[in-house]
C-alpha cells in the first residue's frame, strides 16, 4: 500500500485513511495494544473483508473507522475530514449521517417495531413525519420486509431482524456501511440473503467495510485485508474498486432501495 499523501480532489479522496493509528486499552496496569501502528486506504465504492483471529483487532478497527472509539496514537481522516479535530457532538453527527452500522447482534431496540426501529436514525436527524415514514417504508421495502412492519423483534426470525438492521442502517443513505460480522449469527439461508443485499448496496456506489471469520463470506469483498495483533499482514485485492461486487446477482429487493438512495441524496 502506498504511504504517499492522497489527491486533495474530492471525488477522488479516500472514504477511510487510516495512518499508523495504536489503539491502546488500559486495563487496571496492563496494557493492551488493540492496533499496533496500522496503515489502511479505502476507496470509495470498495467493498473490503476483514479478517483475522479472535482478538487481532477486527472490532477496535470497526469501531475507529464507525467514530465509536478514537486512536490513541496516528491519524485517521473519514471523508477527507480529520476526526481529530471532531468534538463529540460532530462525531454523532457525521456516525448519524455518514455511516451505517451493521452488527452481529442485530442491535434493535427490544418491544419496538420494524418500522419504529428503521425510523429512529432518521429521528436522531430531525427527519419527521411523513418524509420520515416513507423512507423507512421504502428501506424496509428494499430489503423484502413491507410485510413485517408492524412486527416486534421478538417476532421474527434472526435473518429476518438482521434485515431490518439493515435497513437501519441504510434508510440515511450513508457513503459508509460497516458490518461487524453480520451473518455471525445467521444460517447459510439468511447469510446469503445479508451478503446478497450487501453486494446491491456496494453495487449502488456504497463502501463497505465487512468484518467475517467465514472465507465464504469474504469471497463477496472485493478485497480482503487479513489482521494479526493489530497490525495489517496481507491485503489482497480480487476485484477493481469501479467494478461490480464479485458475487452480485441480479434479483428482487433493491429496486426501491436505488430510487431512495436517488431521492434522499438529492433532498
Ligand atoms: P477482534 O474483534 O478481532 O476479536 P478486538 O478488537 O475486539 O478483536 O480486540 C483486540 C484486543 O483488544 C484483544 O486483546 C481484546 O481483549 C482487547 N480489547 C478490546 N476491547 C477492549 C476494551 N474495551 N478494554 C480492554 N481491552 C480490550
Ligand atoms: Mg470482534
Amino acid at each position: 500500500m502506498s504511504e504517499s499523501t492522497h489527491p486533495v480532489s474530492p471525488a477522488k479522496r479516500p472514504v477511510i485513511e487510516l495512518r499508523r493509528v495504536v489503539k491502546t486499552y488500559y486495563m487496571g496496569e496492563v496494557e493492551v495494544n488493540a492496533l499496533r501502528g496500522l496503515s489502511l486506504v479505502v476507496e470509495r465504492g470498495d467493498f473490503v473483508a476483514v479478517m483475522g483471529a479472535s482478538g487481532s483487532g477486527k472490532s477496535t478497527l470497526m469501531n475507529i473507522i464507525g467514530c465509536l472509539d478514537v486512536p490513541s496514537r496516528g491519524s485517521f481522516w473519514l471523508d477527507g475530514v480529520d476526526v481529530r479535530t471532531l468534538d463529540e457532538e460532530s462525531l454523532a453527527i457525521v456516525r448519524n449521517r455518514k455511516i451505517g452500522f451493521v452488527f452481529q447482534s442485530y442491535n434493535l431496540i427490544p418491544r419496538t417495531t420494524a418500522i419504529a426501529n428503521v425510523e429512529l436514525p432518521l429521528a436522531y436527524g430531525g427527519v419527521k413525519g411523513r418524509d420520515r415514514r416513507a423512507r423507512a417504508l421504502s428501506a424496509l421495502e428494499s430489503v423484502g420486509l413491507s410485510d413485517r412492519l408492524e412486527h416486534v423483534p421478538s417476532e421474527m426470525s434472526g435473518g429476518q431482524q438482521q434485515r431490518v438492521a439493515i435497513a437501519r442502517a441504510i434508510v440515511t443513505n450513508p457513503s459508509l456501511v460497516l458490518a461487524d460480522e453480520p451473518t455471525g449469527n445467521l444460517d447459510t439461508a439468511s447469510s446469503l440473503e445479508v451478503m446478497r443485499l450487501l453486494s446491491r448496496l456496494n453495487a449502488t456506489g456504497r463502501t463497505i467495510v465487512l468484518i467475517t471469520h467465514e472465507a465464504d463470506i469474504a469471497s463477496f469483498a472485493k478485497r480482503t485485508v487479513r489482521l494479526r495483533d493489530g497490525n495489517i499482514i496481507e491485503d489482497e485485492r480480487h476485484t477493481a474498486v469501479d467494478a461490480p461486487p464479485p458475487r452480485l446477482e441480479p434479483g428482487p429487493g433493491l429496486g426501491p432501495l436505488i430510487g431512495a438512495a436517488v431521492r434522499s441524496s438529492t433532498s
